[in-house]
């Protein structure tokens, strides 16, 4: 059960004679906190459009879009929203779908719930987009409600302004067979036929006339991919054959396997990203060697099988074909497989790439504003798009000569340090570097390449300026492809877009080291929350900010709390957290159904938001005893 271990640390906390005033005032404060960021005036809402609005064409509905969508003053704009998907779905507790410990009802939001709250009209169109044309502005969009309906489903909508948050699709590397034979884990619908394929395989080797040999291949769950979505699926999966397959079928239990294959060393080594770009990723998508430890030890004490340095070749009907460089080609029988691997680029945006002329690249290239690079008017987030972090070494030429105020060919530390603070929110890499090589300023920077002796008054002409910063390019970034980041970009576009007449005017991002004057905005910066991999077993492994780490019960609870307050509106959190324990208790159906009902009582809603942070806050006390510092 989730909250035992939970609730007896509560009880030795609560015990504490301040801890009552200290979560009255955290609920009090908390809330506080949401109705000022609600009331706050909005310096956009003076500089509001004149004449007719400017079309806005949001493409998706996912993590990036939604995000958009609900921090986006819809009154600026005429917004129209396509997906084919018309919900937004909480695609971290889309393994635990798989299983049945959450229904599927409790990871979604219907879109249209979404367009409700907002105080301008949103219109959406449940339609994919085939085709995006940056010449003349326009997307092509058809419907994809397969029915025998009226109505051509067919259009096309121009934009002034276009947001494109289509995600990724599942990468298969080309493998023969996947497509065909194997399951992937990216929609609520994957999940539903994930979890009847599961019961199939249980109820076939169930049926007489079987031998042993076909009942085992049955009962063989291959999950292929050992980054944190396989990992959490294997898990989920053995928890659900022990905890309930077990007591339903009985004498299949011991026919059961569940392998999971890695082609790398280790399992849990990347977190999301496109398979090129992981090598670069470093320190925000790879988990802790600790925690890849644990989760393997652990996997062997369950039984699932961890099959590290396996590369899955092909998949037929009957077998999976892999091979390892100690035993060639082996050939496994299976009854279900799970494909999950990582991510690939979706056609769409492969075409708009080729348009564009960034037809060499994996995935679509942005600046750290969010627009694409190559054309006007369209801003990429999300799966679908990297940011492209200029490199201090392009720029260098400019950057001499932005600092070089009194025109004198050299430039002294001071005229430096003038410019330092707008270099550094232009090229994040200068900051890393400075705090990677624990460097106070630039001086010491300086330093590096000059040796001790170098002073305030030194005057730098540019091939010394080059030489100091030749190395800071070494610390770019590329975002891992992750909800976290995707719901970031959304947040921070939609704030720019609230506020774009306003910035037109009064710019406040860093100066222009190329042109002239200074950017309208400040540049996306992510803020990273840290990562979690659910292990079963009621257990989670966390890895914070700051390289904490922590592994046990309590984590468990850390993740649903950090990411029902702070990847969702505080709101949407506390509505998910009561979904999932209302669910938790086995509460009928009906009472979901009166659900928003009751959130829209007034007393319950303080009741359930002071309960709520009340055991957030619990649980991030419990979390910390446990917590071991790197
Ligand atoms: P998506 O959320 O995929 O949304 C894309 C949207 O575009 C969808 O609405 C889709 O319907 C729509 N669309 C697609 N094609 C078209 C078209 N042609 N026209 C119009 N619309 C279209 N990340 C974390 O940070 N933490 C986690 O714990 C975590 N767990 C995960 C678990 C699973 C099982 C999966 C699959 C992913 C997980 N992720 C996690 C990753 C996270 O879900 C993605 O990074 C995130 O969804 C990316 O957001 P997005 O908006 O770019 O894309
Ligand atoms: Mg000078």
């Amino acid at each position: 059960m989730r909250f035992t271990a939970f609730s007896d640390r509560a009880a030795r906390m609560v015990r504490h004679p301040g801890f009552y005033k200290f979560a009255v005032l955290v609920a009090v404060s908390g809330g506080g906190a949401v109705a000022y960021a609600d009331a706050r005036s909005d310096p956009s809402s003076e500089y509001a459009q004149a004449g007719p609005k400017k079309k806005l064409v949001v493409l998706g509905t996912g993590w990036a879009g939604t995000s958009f969508l609900k921090n986006l003053d819809t009154s600026l704009y005429d917004v129209r929203v396509v997906s084919p998907r018309n919900y937004f779905a909480f695609t971290p507790l889309l393994p635990s779908v798989t299983c049945g410990t959450v229904e599927p009802r409790s990871i979604v939001e219907p879109i249209r719930n979404i367009m409700r709250k907002k105080t301008g009209p949103i219109r959406f169109s449940e339609a994919e987009c085939y085709n995006i044309d940056p010449t003349n502005k326009k997307v092509l969009c058809r419907s994809t409600i397969g029915t025998n309906l009226d109505g051509n489903g067919e259009f096309e909508l121009d934009y002034d302004y276009l947001v494109v948050a289509l995600g990724a699709r599942p990468n298969t590397f080309n493998t023969p067979g996947v497509s065909e034979h194997c399951h992937f884990l990216k929609e609520v619908e994957d999940a539903q036929r994930i979890r009847r394929s599961v019961m199939n395989c249980f109820e076939k080797a169930s049926l007489p006339n079987l031998n042993e040999e076909e009942r085992k291949k049955n009962l063989h769950f291959v999950v292929i991919g050992g980054g944190p979505t396989g990992v959490e699926f294997a898990a989920e999966l053995h928890d659900f054959v022990q905890e309930d397959l077990s007591k339903l079928y009985p004498n299949a239990l011991e026919l059961v396997k569940i392998s999971l294959i890695e082609a790398g060393e280790h399992i849990l080594t990347i977190h999301g990203g496109f398979p090129d770009s992981a090598s670069n990723c470093v320190s925000l998508s790879r988990f802790d060697k600790r925690i890849t430890q644990f989760a393997e030890e652990k996997f062997q004490r369950d039984g699932i099988d961890v099959k590290t340095n396996f590369k899955v070749v092909k998949v037929s009907g009957d077998a999976i074909t892999m091979t390892n460089s100690s035993t060639g080609e082996v050939n496994v029988p299976y009854g279900m497989a799970v494909w999950s691997t990582g991510i690939g680029t979706r056609p769409i945006i492969l075409d708009l790439m080729k348009q564009i002329d960034q037809g060499n690249r994996r995935v679509l290239a942005t600046d750290e504003w969010l627009r694409v690079l190559g054309c006007e008017n369209i801003y990429a987030l999300g799966d679908c798009a990297t940011i492209a972090q200029r490199k201090v070494m392009e720029d260098i030429s400019s950057i001499f000569r932005v600092a070089d105020k009194d025109n004198s060919g050299t430039l002294t530390v001071k005229e430096i340090k003038d410019v330092l603070e707008d270099i550094i929110e232009r090229y994040p890499q200068v900051a890393l570097y400075l705090k990677t090589k624990q460097m106070k300023d630039f001086l010491d920077l300086l330093k590096e390449s000059e040796g001790d002796v170098v002073k305030e008054s030194v005057e730098l002409d540019i091939e010394r300026f080059k030489k100091a910063l030749s190395q800071v390019d070494s610390q770019v970034k590329m975002l891992p492809a992750t909800a976290q980041v995707a719901a970031q970009e959304g947040e921070y576009l939609a704030k720019c877009f609230n506020k774009m007449k306003f910035c037109e005017e009064n710019p406040e991002g860093p100066l222009r080291i190329r042109g002239e004057g200074r950017h309208r905005f400040k540049p996306f910066r992510y803020r990273h929350l840290g990562q979690f991999a659910p292990l079963g077993g009621e257990q989670t492994a966390a890895q914070l900010p700051g390289d904490w780490i922590s592994i046990g019960h309590s984590s468990q609870w850390l993740w649903y709390s950090v990411y029902a307050s702070k990847q969702i509106h505080f709101w949407e959190g506390l509505q998910l957290h009561l979904k999932l324990e209302l669910q938790k208790f086995g509460i009928l159906r009906t009472l979901f159904d009166h659900l928003h009902e009751l959130l829209n009582s007034i007393e319950f809603t303080i009741f359930v938001a002071a309960k709520f942070l009340f055991k957030t806050l619990i649980h991030f006390f419990a979390a910390r005893y446990e917590i071991v510092a790197n």
